[in-house]
């Protein structure tokens, strides 16, 4: 099925019993905490147009940046009340919310699944005791598994909120969290790697010098390794990095870590150079022009950030040049070289995934 159109609403800390160390959500999600307002929700559905016509996705309103099922029970109630009228004319098909896996009991879903509430996402974050501790998540790696385990007894699309580099994560413990994701199955998983936020616990460690983030490069590694495993898993990552909001952008905000908007991208583009050198090698290719067929929307993927994929391959494997046909009938994640003749055709998951 279409991954739905979500017109995002935020309720920063709302239904948090304590502060995890990273978490600033007045930058992450550009909003002042505070209770929604009849007023303001006319505003945001105003500004989301709706269903428009050529987009033919489900639409869902989903509540983000706090822990709703947190709330008191009155709160949930009337938020989900407030929307019931979009559902009703139509204008939205579902409902979606996050929460921490430790707020999830059987009377809270049944309160949800009433109110039209399809998909619920959990901040994971890691499935690592340690690393949850350092990170001053308050609750465990089991909270995690009893909450999928009730929310699938109740039918829910389970998302899973991963981080990488929080404090004392590492290569091999972002590899456990990615193992036991894969076995835990949700329907999707979001990553972000860990940027020091402003006024956060973590902004103090770091000043301190006893938190080191995540370089780019590294992040964009453990991304790479991240996407490939859980698409073999046959799990959908449907976004890779914070979404870019005005406040992350004032200076002095993100402290540090590795910010970028293109974080997918640039995995993206690793995986492609791998795949592409993988065919090159199987191949007598040295002082030839070769040609690369995929999709059309894989094609600046492919590419790389200006160009790099193709000059570090003609290169690496000494070619004359190299053709590129972007097809748009062309399915997505897979690559055809032709050279001399000879056609090598591969798709992404055929890749090794190691991450050490
Ligand atoms: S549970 Fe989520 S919103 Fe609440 S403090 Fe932790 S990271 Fe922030």
């Amino acid at each position: 099925m279409a991954a739905p159109r979500i017109i995002p609403i935020f309720l920063p800390y709302q239904g948090c019993r304590q502060r995890c160390i990273y978490c600033n959500e007045r930058i992450a999600t550009g909003v002042a905490p505070g209770a929604l307002s009849e007023e303001t929700l006319q505003k945001i559905m105003a500004l989301s147009s709706g269903r428009s016509k050529p987009d033919r996705r489900p639409v869902q309103i989903a509540f983000y940046g706090g822990t709703f099922t947190g709330m008191a029970a009155e709160e949930q109630t009337r938020l989900l009340r407030m929307v019931q009228p979009f559902l009703r004319e139509g204008r939205v098909d579902s409902l979606r919310i996050s929460t921490r896996p430790d707020e999830i009991d059987e009377d809270n879903l049944d309160l949800l699944r009433r109110h039209g509430v399809k998909t619920v996402e959990i901040g994971a974050q890691s499935l690592v005791e340690d690393v949850l501790r350092r990170s001053r998540r308050g609750h465990t790696v089991e909270d995690v598994l009893s909450a999928v385990k009730r929310l699938r007894r109740k039918g829910f699309e389970i998302g899973i909120h991963l981080m990488a580099g929080l404090p004392g994560d590492s290569r091999q413990s972002f590899a456990t969290t990615i193992d036991r994701t894969c076995i835990l199955q949700p329907d999707t998983v979001r990553l972000h790697p860990t940027l020091v936020f402003k006024d956060t616990a973590l902004e103090t460690l770091y000043n301190e010098g006893r938190y080191s983030p995540l370089s780019l490069s590294e992040a964009v590694r453990q991304s790479r390794y991240a996407l490939l495993r859980l698409e073999k898993a046959g799990i959908a990552v449907i976004r890779i990095g914070l979404q870019t909001t005005p406040e992350m952008e004032i200076p002095g905000n993100v402290v540090a870590g590795p910010f970028s908007p293109a974080l997918r991208s640039l995995a993206n583009a690793g995986i492609f150079r791998d795949m592409a050198s993988l065919q090159l090698s199987a191949v007598a290719a040295e002082g030839r022009t070769v040609a690369f067929l995929l999709s059309q929307r894989d094609l600046s993927d492919f590419r790389g950030k200006k160009n790099e994929n193709l000059a570090f391959l003609t290169e690496r494997f000494g070619l004359q040049g190299i053709r590129i046909a972007g097809s748009p009938d062309y399915p997505r994640g897979w690559l055809t070289l032709r050279s001399d003749g000879r056609t090598v055709v591969l798709h992404r998951t055929g890749l090794l995934t190691t991450l050490s």
